[in-house]
């Protein structure tokens, strides 16, 4: 079975997204627990968790297909010390706010080296790798310390493929592979698969082959049993392109052909699946679509 949704706003309240997710006919949301451009926020008071909880309770929306997002400040392949610091607790902070409000997943982009190398330089190549690899050994630590602090808690560490725009990791399926088998609790991490990003990123999905074998290198080189969520976006760019700006559904460069063979995947199955699409007054009709796609 399926489960879609979108990513809702939260903004009155982490108690509201329940309720928005609901309005759309979603059977899974994502949302920020908190402001997602402040490094410091207030605690969650006990009545909102209390409310957030019978809010959920009464949407039907099971809390393992519940994908709360971190904050877009927390780097964790920063390669300064102190903003490395800062980016681990704040990410701890976010396990933290999961847990109290009964979810189990953490969605979060791995990072980024902001290694600058002139272009011309004839160790391009090179010293970006090195970067790279550097940098992704550094997110591993980061995931490492994160879980040794939350030890017992119930929340996956789950780690989401990008477009690799600027210096951001993430953008091969080596570069998953790279974090987990460093990770020493292997029970704690997941994916997110973002189709953008996917795309973006130079995997095609566009047809069944290109599909099939996009799938094939997932399982080959991370394994489906780490697959916890996806993200289901159309994209604006080109196939390895590197950038990321989505879409609405059948409207950008991926298609609709893509989000049918996802809904008729069983790989796909009991995990949230949720939009980040770019018009949100059409998230309702687009949960429906999807849904209408399944044999
Ligand atoms: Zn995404
Ligand atoms: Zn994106």
């Amino acid at each position: 079975m399926k489960f879609v949704g979108a990513h809702v706003s939260a903004s009155g309240g982490v108690d509201n997204a329940p309720l928005n997710a609901i309005k759309i006919g979603a059977k899974a949301f994502a949302l920020f627990t908190k402001n997602q451009r402040q490094w410091v926020v207030k605690p969650l008071e006990e009545k909102m968790i209390e409310s957030f909880k019978a809010n959920l309770k009464a949407s039907g929306v099971s809390p393992k297909h519940v994908l709360p997002h971190d904050s877009y400040l927390i780097n964790l392949g920063h390669p300064e010390v102190e903003k490395l610091e800062k980016s681990r607790e704040a990410f701890i902070d976010e396990l933290q706010r999961c847990e109290q409000l009964g979810l189990e997943l953490l969605n979060f982009h791995p990072g980024s080296h902001l290694v600058k190398v002139a272009k011309k330089d004839p160790k391009y190549d090179d010293k970006i790798m090195e970067a790279e690899l550097n940098c992704l050994d550094v997110i591993a630590d980061s995931l490492n310390l994160a879980i040794e602090a939350t030890k017992g808690m119930n929340v996956k560490l789950v780690i989401e493929n990008t477009a690799g725009q600027g210096t951001n990791l993430g953008y091969k399926f080596e570069h998953l592979a790279h974090i987990i088998n460093k990770v020493e609790d292997k029970s704690r991490v997941g994916v997110c698969l973002d189709t953008c990003h996917t795309f973006t990123g130079g995997y095609d999905l566009r047809t069944r082959e290109a599909y099939d074998k996009t799938m094939d290198e997932f399982e080959r080189l991370v394994g489906f049993e780490y697959l916890s969520a996806m993200h289901i976006n159309d994209s604006k760019p080109k196939l390895g392109s590197r950038v990321d700006r989505h879409h609405s559904l059948g409207e950008g460069e991926i298609g609709w052909d893509t989000f049918r063979f996802i809904m008729n995947d069983e790989r796909m199955n009991d995990i949230p699946l949720v939009l980040e699409t770019i018009d949100e007054s059409i998230w309702e009709r687009e949960i429906e679509q999807m849904y209408e796609m399944v044999k």
